[in-house]
């Protein structure tokens, strides 16, 4: 593909989240949309970031580590959006401006003491597991709160708001359910905060619209901006 299509990937899809949003009234500056490079090379980040993008979606540490790295000076932020071992904790500490993958306490306790120090602070997003599947990561939605009050003990995590990956499956009732677990888990935590916590991370390539008219703030989008990936399991 050319330098082009990217471009014009991009710009699709922002149209079909901003239609998105005027269908239920929503701002279009309320939605993030985040392009998933993993997989792809860096020179496809590259043409994304002359069509305007500066944040990009990792899921693994490593490759995420290895692509800043190769873009050192560009002003590239990489995002984790994938599972993080405590053992790598490190990687995101050091390289990631991002991370909305947290699944466990003791990763972020572990993540926070990398973070202390390096004297660095870190957005993070909570996982929720709201499709019950027993593969996904992520929270069970019942033991969410009880997290983000725990790690809120933790100084160098500022905790943004709730991550979702939704049931994949053709039936849009399905997807719904889930998005709507976390929208209604994320306006219990953000009145009991009593602000912030506006962040939700909800929607990918074949279910990003309706994350849209259900509240998402940010799209996380890879196989519609950059094409196939080798392997679709991650
Ligand atoms: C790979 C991945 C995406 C992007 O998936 P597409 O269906 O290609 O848009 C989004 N979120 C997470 C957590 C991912 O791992």
């Amino acid at each position: 593909m050319e330098g082009v299509t990217i471009a014009a990937n991009l710009h699709a899809a922002r149209s079909r989240i901003d239609a998105a949003c005027a269908r239920v009234g929503r701002a279009p500056s309320e939605v993030e949309l985040l392009p998933v490079s993993k997989t792809h090379p860096v020179s496809r980040v590259v043409e994304a970031q002359a069509a305007g993008y500066a944040r990009f979606g990792e899921s693994r540490p490593q490759e995420l580590r290895d692509k800043a790295v190769e873009l050192t000076g560009t002003g590239i932020d990489w995002v984790l959006i994938g599972h993080l071992q405590s053992n790598k904790a490190k990687l995101a500490a050091e390289h990631a401006a991002e991370f909305q993958a947290l699944d466990s306490v003791a990763l972020g306790e572990a993540l926070d003491r990398r973070l202390v120090a390096l004297g660095r602070r870190l957005p993070v997003l909570v996982e929720v597991n709201t499709s019950g599947e027993e593969a996904k990561h992520g929270f069970a939605p019942a033991d969410v709160p009880a997290a983000v009050r725990a790690l809120g003990a933790c100084d160098a995590l500022d905790v943004r708001g709730l991550m979702t990956i939704a049931v994949n499956s053709p039936d849009a009732a399905a997807v719904r359910a889930c998005f709507e677990r976390l929208v209604d888990l994320q306006a219990r935590l953000r009145d009991a905060a009593g602000g912030g916590f506006d962040t939700l991370s909800m929607g990918m390539s074949g279910d990003f619209e309706i994350a849209v008219e259900m509240g998402s703030t940010c799209v996380r989008l890879g196989t519609t901006i950059f094409g196939a990936r080798p392997s679709s399991d991650r």
